[in-house]
């Protein structure tokens, strides 16, 4: 059966694994990036080819920041070895295989999209909650594409006078629905500074200020689901990343409030779920897309 090596792009690693066309993943492992350059990305690449058992149909690129499909061009503010290079060019030349290159938020939402709930629902929008607010809309069965990334949601503002975003602007969701938005609002309240790993310990022991706080941090992510809801209705929007692995203690605030202030008319038609495919949806999903699936 043909297979696809799918690359999950990070800052200092490469996550990689062979994906069939049933979404199995073989063959999964982290590369590091030895040298902080980007012959040092390319020689990650070359070690991954080096050692998968069997030469792929193709190579799907999960990219952590924009780009721009039709000049082949990356923006990665976050990773700037990456910065205005030619990913797809580039790996299609050195390894003379077809290359699929894409935004790994919008990847990691096609891939739960096909392998979760294609057979049931048209409409769907995917977030992942880590470090940033990301996401990818799924509209009539097809990941929404155009030739630069689509979907930047976590860069709609919600505060014009807000926190100060990397991108330059003020107030957006990356900056409150994010990690660090968790942390600002447990600081806001108690004063103290801890990451979201701790405050769960905290919450699964009964902790108030740590339940208050995921409460309010469910609160405002209802905001911006109910901001997606104005514009898209979808019929599910799904949520996954490092944050979405705490939801037991935000589910509950993030069900209410979202039920309070979505839409009136769109009330009852739009479900909120976890992911279910975790770190592994950007590779399936890069393999879908190159599939066609
Ligand atoms: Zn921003």
């Amino acid at each position: 059966m043909a297979k696809v090596l799918s690359l999950d792009i990070g800052a200092s690693s490469i996550k990689s694994g062979l994906v069939d066309i049933n979404g199995i993943i073989s063959e999964e492992k982290r590369t590091v990036i030895k040298e902080e350059s980007y012959n040092g990305f390319i020689d990650a690449v070359k070690s991954i080819m080096s050692e998968i058992s069997e030469k792929p149909a193709g190579i799907a690129a999960a990219l952590p920041g924009g780009y721009d499909i039709e000049k082949d061009e990356i923006f990665a503010p976050n990773l700037h070895i990456l910065n205005g290079k030619h990913i797809r060019n580039d790996l299609e030349n050195i390894f003379n295989i077809k290359v699929l290159a894409e935004n790994d938020a919008n990847l990691a939402a096609y891939g739960e999209y096909v392998f979760g709930d294609k057979k049931s629902v048209k409409n769907m929008v995917f977030c992942t909650l880590g470090s940033g607010f990301g996401g990818g809309l799924i509209l009539n069965g097809k990941l929404l594409q155009s030739n630069i990334t689509l979907f930047e949601i976590g860069h709609m503002s919600i505060d014009f006078h807000g926190r100060q975003c990397g991108c330059g602007r003020r107030g957006c969701l990356d900056e409150y629905c994010s990690t660090g938005g968790l942390k600002e609002i447990y600081k806001n309240i108690t004063g103290k500074e801890i990451n979201p790993v701790q405050l769960g310990e905290l919450a699964s022991k009964g902790d108030n200020y740590a339940l208050e706080a995921f409460s309010e941090y469910g609160r405002l992510l209802a905001g911006a689901f109910a901001n997606i809801s104005a514009l898209f209705c979808p019929e599910k929007i799904k949520f996954g990343g490092g944050l979405s692995e705490l939801a037991e203690y935000y589910m509950q605030a993030l069900d209410e409030e979202f039920n309070k202030i979505i839409f009136p008319a769109y009330k009852g038609r739009v479900k909120i779920e976890r992911a279910v495919l975790k770190n592994q949806a950007g590779m399936a999903g890069g393999a879908a897309l190159f599939f066609g699936l």
